[in-house]
């Protein structure tokens, strides 16, 4: 006998009944009690056209219960999850409010609910759906506008209508399946980048500007600065991404001021700075123990017990640091353990804290036995024996806590930028780049055995050269595989971050290091640290900011 299928819930917007009446939202708001100020459904709109040659079209958006959804595959702690009819849920009480699932989802569906400082969004209604009613918003739309239900059942209403009718979704190129689908969906409200995010007013609500001052980003000007052989006016290439004049003008404006949106949820950017300062910390950290068992174990620099003690201790206060910056970013801090107690093992946030865990707790040991061993209380030979084979595994472990965030970022599919296979690679050098610079900044202050100086000097010079290698080539110089990505990339190099970028990240962070190195003496490499640190610093904010800065609605 067969079994019967799973149930499969999706929605259809029928685009061509909406009227734009916002009674879905309202419904939501007042069945779901969703407090001012966020939303899990809204009705974006946007106006197409010049007067009197104006149209508006709407488009219902919340969470597309995707078939593949990322914010499921990132959550550490299952708070958001799929069943097996299809509905992605979610459970305030299991939620640590990391916000990976904001930055997971290319859809802009989930917020931080104010009230429970837990992730929320659509969730189909599935106290109704249980009970065999229908969503709020289908049952409150005049126009039916919304149709919900199985679409594993043939003879369900969502399954005829969409055997008979040619649907699309948001952003299919992302592979997350979205079972939202639009009947006539608009592609000015479907693609979020091709209109501003934040025009000058809506038409029934104020924009609040992202950081404050003016809403509205500055139009670049056209650029024709060259002329051809004849005299006649070129225009200059332009950058990735962001076309400086659309493919059509009327009456001398750019299309893209004829297709202004209307009315739209505005959303926060997530991850604010202790995200780019817990990889400065952990870098350090893992950098220390790194660059230490390269000089020993490798290159053969003699060991020194003092330098063993200080830079244990460094790197066991940066990790220290790097776990205070984690919890004091989490909506609810006091459930950080949560990770561990009821951990969701895709998710490179729980497989992380078991790389962080691991390497401090490591470390910690390794300090004590050289603590112990340089006072006496165990052997000297049995210290000697162990540090090997302790350092090693350390450093391992050591390797995982610096590049794991790469793979974390690369399940943060609503950020293209940071889906760069560079970046484990680019992390790895990052950590022996500050790693270096930190002890560094230590030989100012204690005396350190030549040969190591020496060691720190020219792995600080090599990684540095290699990651401004890596970071102007390959994270910026090579075309973008997406317009979001490269929306991002520009951003950091030539917009609202390129002087930080410029200034910050390779004046500050690369150049006057690479100089003072020149220069060499202890004074200068301490300097030399300080400004990578610095540069570094600036480099993690430039790049975890601006991605989340481009709208994915
Ligand atoms: Fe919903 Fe976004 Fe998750 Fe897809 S990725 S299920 S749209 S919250």
């Amino acid at each position: 006998m067969n079994q019967p299928l799973n149930k499969n819930y999706g929605f259809v917007i029928d685009n061509r009944m909406c009227i734009g009446c916002h009674a879905c939202s309202t419904a939501c708001k007042s069945e779901n009690e969703v407090p001012l100020g966020v939303y899990r459904t809204w009705v974006k709109t946007t106006e197409v056209g010049q007067f009197p040659d104006v149209t508006r079209q709407f488009q219902v958006t919340r969470c597309n219960h995707c078939a593949n959804p990322p914010c499921v595959r990132i959550c550490p702690t299952e708070a958001m999850y799929q069943r097996a009819d299809g509905i992605v849920e979610f459970d305030s009480a299991a939620c640590i409010g990391c916000k990976a699932c904001m930055q997971a989802c290319p859809y802009d569906a989930i917020h931080i609910d104010p009230v429970t400082k837990t992730a929320a969004k659509c969730h189909f209604c599935s106290h109704r759906t249980e009970i065999g009613l229908e969503p709020a918003c289908v049952v409150v739309c005049p126009e039916h506008a919304i149709i919900a239900g199985d679409m594993n059942d043939p003879h369900s209403e969502i399954s005829r209508v969409l055997s008979k009718n040619k649907t699309t979704v948001r952003k299919p190129e992302q592979g997350t399946a979205p079972k939202v689908f639009y009947i006539d969906g608009s592609e000015v409200n479907l693609t979020p980048t091709i209109t501003e995010r934040q025009p000058t007013t809506f038409s029934h609500a104020d924009v609040v500007a992202m950081y404050g001052g003016d809403s509205t980003r500055a139009v670049q000007p056209p650029n024709a600065f060259k002329t051809t052989r004849a005299g006649e006016a070129l225009r200059s290439p332009q950058s990735q991404g962001r076309p400086d004049q659309g493919p059509l003008s009327l009456g001398g404006r750019r299309v893209e001021q004829m297709v202004q949106v209307n009315y739209n949820a505005q959303h926060k950017v997530p991850w604010h700075w202790p995200v780019p300062a817990y990889l400065v910390t952990k870098g350090i950290g893992a950098g220390v123990v790194m660059v230490l068992a390269l000089a020993w174990l490798i290159l053969g620099v003699p060991f020194s017990a003092p330098v063993a003690i200080a830079g244990g201790l460094l790197s066991v206060v940066m990790m220290g640091v790097t776990t205070g910056l984690l919890v004091y970013d989490l909506e609810h801090p006091e459930r950080f353990l949560y990770i561990l107690l009821r951990p969701q093992w895709r998710s490179w946030l729980a497989r992380g804290a078991i790389f962080l865990m691991g390497f401090s707790t490591l470390t910690g040991l390794w300090l004590a036995m050289e603590v112990a061993g340089s006072m006496g209380w165990l052997s000297e030979s049995l210290v000697t024996d162990l540090r090997a084979p302790v350092l090693l595994t350390d450093v391992l472990l050591g390797i995982g806590a610096a590049i794991y965030t790469a793979f974390l970022f690369g399940q943060a599919e609503g950020r293209d930028l940071w889906q760069s296979p560079l970046l484990p690679f680019h992390l790895f050098v990052q950590a022996l780049m500050v790693g270096s610079a930190s002890l560094l900044v230590m030989d100012a202050f204690m005396e350190m055995p030549g040969e190591l100086t020496q060691v720190l000097v020219w792995v600080l010079g090599a990684s540095l050269v290699v990651d401004l290698f890596v970071t102007l080539l390959g994270e910026f110089g090579m075309p973008h595989a997406s317009e979001v990505a490269a929306q991002a990339a520009h951003a950091i190099t030539h917009g609202r971050y390129a002087r930080l970028f410029w200034g910050g990240v390779i004046v500050v962070g690369h150049a006057l290091p690479l100089l003072l190195l020149a220069f060499g003496g202890p004074l200068a490499g301490a300097l030399a640290g300080v400004a990578v640190v610095v540069g570094l610093y600036a480099f993690e904010f430039a790049f975890v900011m601006a991605p989340q800065e481009i709208p994915n609605s």
